[in-house]
C-alpha cells in the first residue's frame, strides 16, 4: 500500500510502498478514504525539537481520517466490516487512575496515533476496537476526517457553557475557527476573533459575524475592553499557542471569567504581573488536552448532523499523497486551513 512516512530523521516525507498493517485481535483494518492534515503532522514533517525527540522513524504519519472497515480482530464485537469510522486518536491503556476514573483523555500511558505508532496517512491504517468511532453516513468523508480536531475545538469551548455569554478567541487557524463556530452555534453573544495572519483573518470572516481584529494594528486588550463595557470577555479561548496571545487574551477575560487554554506554546511564558493577572482576577483555568472520551464525539456529530455547524468552508486544498510536499508548504506558509489528503485519485 502507499503510504506518507517519515523514513529517517530529519526533515521531509516520503512516498513509500510498504506492507498492509497485520491486526492484532483487539484492532480492525480501515480503509482510508480522506485524511486531514493536522498542526502535529507540519511539525513532524518539518522535523522540530519536539518531533525529534519523540518520533522513532521509520513510521507512517497522519491521524485525522475517515474510512470503511475491511477486516476486524478475532476479539473486536462493536465493529464490523463495511462500518463508516473515524478513530479517536489517544490510544488509552484503560488501567491507569486516569482511565479508571473517566478521563482517558489525560491517561498516563497514553500512546498517539500517528505519532506513537503508524498512522493514516496510508490506504490502510489499523486501529484498536476502543478508538474507533462510528461515523454518521450523512457527513462527507472529509468532514468525518475532521471531527478530531473539531473535537479539540468543541472540548476546549464547551467546558463550560457560552450560552449569552462574550467570547475572545485568540488564533484563527483551523480549530480557532472551529472554536468560533462552536460559541456561535452554542448562542455566544459577541465574539471576538484575535488573529496576525491576513488569509486566515479573512476565511474566518466567512463564517459568523465576529469582531476580527489583526493584532498588530489594533490591540486587542483595549478593543475587547471597549466592547465589553470596561470588564472584559465573558470566555477567552487560547487557540494560537502564541505566549503573547496567552498574556493578552487573559488580559481581556473580565474577573471571574473562565479560561481554556488549547494552544501549546513553544517559549515559556512569562506573566510579569501573574498575581494581577491571574490571581486577583479570580479566572478559572482550563488546560485542554484532546477530548472526552467519547461525550465530545457525541457532541460533535449533532452538532455537524444538525447542520449547527458546517465544517467545509474550512477546507482550502484536496490533493492526492504525491502531493504532500506541496500540502506542507501552503500550511507551513500559512496560505491554507484544512488540506484534505486521499490515498489515490477519487474515481
Ligand atoms: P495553527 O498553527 O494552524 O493556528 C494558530 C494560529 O494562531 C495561526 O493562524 C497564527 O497566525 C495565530 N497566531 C500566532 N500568533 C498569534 C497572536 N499573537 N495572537 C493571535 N493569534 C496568533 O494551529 P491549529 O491547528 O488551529 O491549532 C491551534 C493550537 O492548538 C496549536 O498551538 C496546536 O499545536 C494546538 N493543539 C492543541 C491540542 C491539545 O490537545 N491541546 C490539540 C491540537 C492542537
Ligand atoms: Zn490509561
Amino acid at each position: 500500500m502507499k503510504a506518507i512516512m517519515k523514513i529517517e530523521p530529519g526533515p521531509g516525507a516520503e512516498v513509500k510502498e510498504v506492507g498492509i498493517p497485520e491486526i492484532k485481535d483487539n484492532e480492525v483494518l480501515v480503509k482510508v478514504m480522506a485524511t486531514t492534515i493536522c498542526g502535529t503532522d507540519v511539525h513532524i514533517y518539518m522535523w522540530d525539537e519536539w518531533s525529534s525527540k519523540r518520533i522513532k522513524p521509520p513510521m507512517i504519519f497522519g491521524h485525522e481520517f475517515s474510512g470503511e472497515v475491511v477486516e476486524v480482530g478475532k476479539s473486536v464485537k462493536s465493529v464490523k466490516p463495511g462500518d463508516f469510522v473515524s478513530a479517536e486518536t489517544h490510544i488509552a491503556c484503560g488501567h491507569c487512575y486516569m482511565c479508571r476514573t473517566g478521563n482517558a483523555h489525560l491517561c498516563i500511558n497514553v500512546k498517539i496515533l500517528g505519532v506513537d505508532t503508524d498512522g493514516a496517512f496510508a490506504e490502510y491504517v489499523a486501529i484498536p476496537e476502543a478508538n474507533v468511532w462510528q461515523n454518521d453516513r450523512s457527513i462527507p468523508p472529509e468532514i468525518a476526517s475532521m471531527q478530531e480536531p473539531f473535537g479539540n475545538a468543541v472540548h476546549a469551548t464547551l467546558i463550560e457553557d457560552v450560552a449569552g455569554k462574550t467570547v475572545a478567541i485568540f488564533g484563527a487557524g483551523p480549530i480557532g475557527i472551529m472554536s468560533a463556530e462552536v460559541a456561535r452555534a452554542s448562542g455566544a453573544s459577541k465574539i471576538f476573533i484575535v488573529e496576525p495572519n491576513e488569509f486566515r483573518r479573512n476565511l474566518a470572516s466567512r463564517f459568523g459575524k465576529f469582531y476580527i481584529l489583526n493584532p498588530q494594528e489594533v490591540d486587542p486588550v483595549e478593543f475587547i475592553m471597549d466592547m465589553t463595557e470596561g470588564i472584559g470577555v465573558d470566555v477567552f479561548l487560547e487557540m494560537s499557542g502564541a505566549p503573547k496571545a496567552i498574556i493578552q487574551g487573559i488580559r481581556s477575560t473580565r474577573k471571574g471569567g473562565r479560561v481554556s487554554l488549547l494552544g501549546i506554546p513553544k517559549n515559556n511564558v512569562e506573566f510579569e504581573e501573574f498575581a494581577e493577572d491571574v490571581v486577583f482576577r479570580g479566572i478559572r483555568i482550563y488546560g485542554i488536552n484532546g477530548r472526552l472520551m467519547f461525550d465530545t464525539w457525541y457532541r460533535v456529530r449533532e452538532l455537524l448532523t444538525s447542520g449547527r455547524v458546517d465544517l467545509a468552508p474550512l477546507i482550502t486544498h484536496k490533493f492526492t499523497f504525491d502531493d504532500v510536499d506541496k500540502a506542507m508548504d501552503l500550511l507551513i506558509k500559512k496560505q491554507a486551513a484544512k488540506i484534505v489528503l486521499y490515498p489515490q485519485k477519487e474515481e
